[in-house]
């Protein structure tokens, strides 16, 4: 090949119309850390933590509610939740116009994804679903009367499931079963049991325990 075909050929490539960088595949993801490049696939497989050096990249909202949830149990809710502009807001660009932009590169009409799945299964927990007390019956009330329930552990975060809650703390008082409101008071009382099943305690005072710590 002459110098000049060589030429000609580069400038031919040159001219070539090159995908705008959001058309461009994007195989392959530079750490924002290390700047170590790896094939996308490598990083999802390891829950986009980078083997190189231990950085959490960022995780789109379909990839964490993938890695999180049983396999094809997600159902979304309220699908047609889109935002709105009631200030007629405009920087740079319009809000309205970022709003379309944003939908046009992720598919969404809103950042905000809300649903119900199932979790426990994958997690190899043996695990039943059963309906809230505003959900109708039998739900987890007729459960704990029916002596169903050993331990309760209830994290409420809304007015509805508060509600709920009342009503599940006031069954337990009477049955006498115990019940953990925040997963560390959880995660304490699982320790606490799976000591149990290898070693045997006697209560000691404070006094007695602190002498013996310090
Ligand atoms: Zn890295």
């Amino acid at each position: 090949m002459s110098f000049l075909e060589i030429f000609s050929r580069n400038i031919n490539q040159e001219k070539k119309p090159q995908p705008k960088k959001s058309e461009a595949p994007s195989h392959w993801i530079k750490c924002k850390s290390c700047n170590a490049l790896m094939y996308y696939k490598e990083v999802r497989n390891q829950f986009y933590v980078c083997p190189k050096c231990g950085f959490h990249l960022r995780i789109s909202a379909e990839d964490r509610i993938d890695f999180l949830v049983d396999t094809g149990t997600f159902v979304e809710h309220v699908q047609n939740l889109r935002p709105i502009d009631p200030l007629h807001f405009v920087d740079k660009k319009s809000y309205i116009k970022r709003v379309e932009d944003a939908k046009e590169k992720t598919g969404r009409t809103s950042s905000v994804i809300s649903g119900t799945a199932k979790i426990l299964n994958d997690a190899d927990i043996r695990a039943q679903t059963i309906l809230k007390v505003s959900e109708g019956r039998p739900n987890i009330e007729d459960m704990i009367k029916n002596g169903e329930i050993s331990l309760v552990i209830n994290t409420s975060d809304n007015k509805a499931s508060k509600d709920d809650a009342k009503k599940i703390r006031e069954s337990l008082l009477r049955f006498n079963i115990p019940y953990f409101t925040t997963i560390a008071a959880a995660k304490a009382a699982a320790t606490a049991i799976k000591k149990l099943y290898h070693t045997s305690f006697l209560p000691t005072s404070l006094q007695e325990y602190l002498s013996e710590t310090f």
